[in-house]
């Protein structure tokens, strides 16, 4: 049955000013690997992406966005008429208190007065209806005591969840070794696989 697939990718840039942003290292492939298999698929895909190198795949509503609020903002536009949220996009926790709108000059050593920015995917899963809503993340320590948390704070359905260390990085990184984890507290160990079968799978729970 064709359904509406609302994606979420790559990372978000929070201005300092016009050229200058704090930002994250995803790449964006794994929420763009969802959104092709979605196609391929026959669903309707909606993908709501951060800046990347990728190109916007063929199919998609691409909706294009920068920082963390755009991305809210955008996401919340759609999620009503969506029948599954996947929230790979690596968004920043936090922004500039303040940006300006011309290139600050460098003379002495500054701070960053830095603020929260709201978490988007707690805000949208506490909207669900019937939504099947799909979290991601990497953890460096603790991978299941901080996923199940993430699960269960941010009301999901299942986390995919993958250990960050400096000779497994999953950043932008072909294969993945995740773990699954559901609401109903069912773990799955997913052997290596490459991202686009990972994203197959990932849309079978749909
Ligand atoms: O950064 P964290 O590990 O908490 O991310 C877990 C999940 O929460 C991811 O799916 C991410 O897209 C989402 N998230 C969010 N808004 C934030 C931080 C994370 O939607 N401010």
């Amino acid at each position: 049955m064709k359904k509406t697939i609302l994606i979420s990718a790559g990372p978000t840039r929070e201005h300092l000013d016009p050229v200058r942003y704090i930002s994250n290292m995803s790449s964006g492939r794994m929420g763009y690997l969802i959104a092709e298999e979605g196609v391929r698929r026959g669903h309707r895909v909606i993908l709501v992406s951060g800046p990347t190198s990728l190109s916007e795949p063929d199919g998609v509503e691409f909706v294009p966005v920068v920082s963390a609020l755009d991305m809210q903002r955008e996401l919340e536009r759609f999620f009503s008429e969506s029948d599954c949220l996947f929230m790979s996009a690596a968004v920043c926790d936090y922004r500039p208190a303040t940006s300006s709108d011309k290139k600050i000059k460098n003379k002495n050593d500054m701070q960053i007065d830095m603020i929260c920015n709201p978490d988007i995917l707690k805000g949208l899963s506490a909207k669900k209806k019937d939504q099947f809503v799909c979290g991601f993340c990497i953890e460096t320590n603790d991978l299941i005591k901080h996923a199940e948390e993430k699960l269960r704070s941010k009301g999901l359905d299942m986390i995919v969840a993958s250990q960050y260390s400096t000779d497994k990085n999953p950043f932008g990184a072909n294969k993945m070794e995740p773990l699954l984890i559901f609401a109903n507290g069912d773990k799955r160990r997913v052997e290596p696989l490459e991202k686009k079968e990972l994203a197959a799978s990932l849309l079978d729970f749909v």
